[in-house]
């Protein structure tokens, strides 16, 4: 074969590798996170989780096919008819917790000390969540299918403030009021 023709072909099948790998990694990652949406059977919260080794297959075929891997009603209800994917293909934020939460923690200050909530970086210094009894929470310590719960009767709360209020509720002895 032609050395030229023989470059050509090697460039041609890297070129469709190299698409096909990107297009499954996509779909991998937009595929990524928990989720949370209204159960049409119930019209109760659930969490979920999309299949990213589905979603990835189906995009090295050409497809976009979306499939859960786990539900918080599973696997009582495992084999449903998985309505709810309609609701993650429609959302804009696609249900995924760290954007519903961004969503509401922007334009809100902390319930404590007033400071405003900028960008939530969710690396560090994640904001917290602030209860009737004044005890502050974590979003990890609390379960996903609760959010929509909690959203509407808790109160938003910055990293400092949590650190804070957590050392006085745990070591109440070895915190010295100076107010
Ligand atoms: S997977 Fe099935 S049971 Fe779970 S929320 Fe969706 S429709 Fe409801
Ligand atoms: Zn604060």
């Amino acid at each position: 074969m032609n050395v030229v023709l023989l470059a050509v072909a090697v460039v041609a099948v890297a070129a469709v590798l190299i698409h096909l790998l990107r297009t499954a990694g996509v779909a991998l990652w937009r595929s990524r996170g928990e989720r949370v949406i209204n159960c049409p059977e119930t019209q109760e919260s659930a969490a979920v989780h999309l299949d990213a080794k589905h979603a990835a297959a189906a995009a090295l075929r050409g497809k976009q096919e979306l499939q859960l891997s786990d539900c918080t009603r599973w696997p009582q209800r495992a084999g449903c008819g998985q309505e709810c994917l309609a609701q993650i293909e429609d959302a804009p934020d696609g249900c995924l917790v760290t954007r519903i939460l961004a969503a509401w923690y922007e334009g809100k200050a902390c319930a404590l000390c007033g400071r405003e909530f900028g960008r939530v970086d969710w690396s560090t210094n994640k904001p917290a969540i602030l209860d009737a009894e004044r005890r502050t929470w974590e979003w990890r310590e609390l379960p996903a299918v609760e959010i929509p719960e909690i959203l509407r009767t808790h109160q938003p709360v910055c990293w400092d403030c949590h650190i804070i209020e957590s050392l006085i509720r745990k070591h109440p002895d070895r915190v010295t009021d100076r107010t």
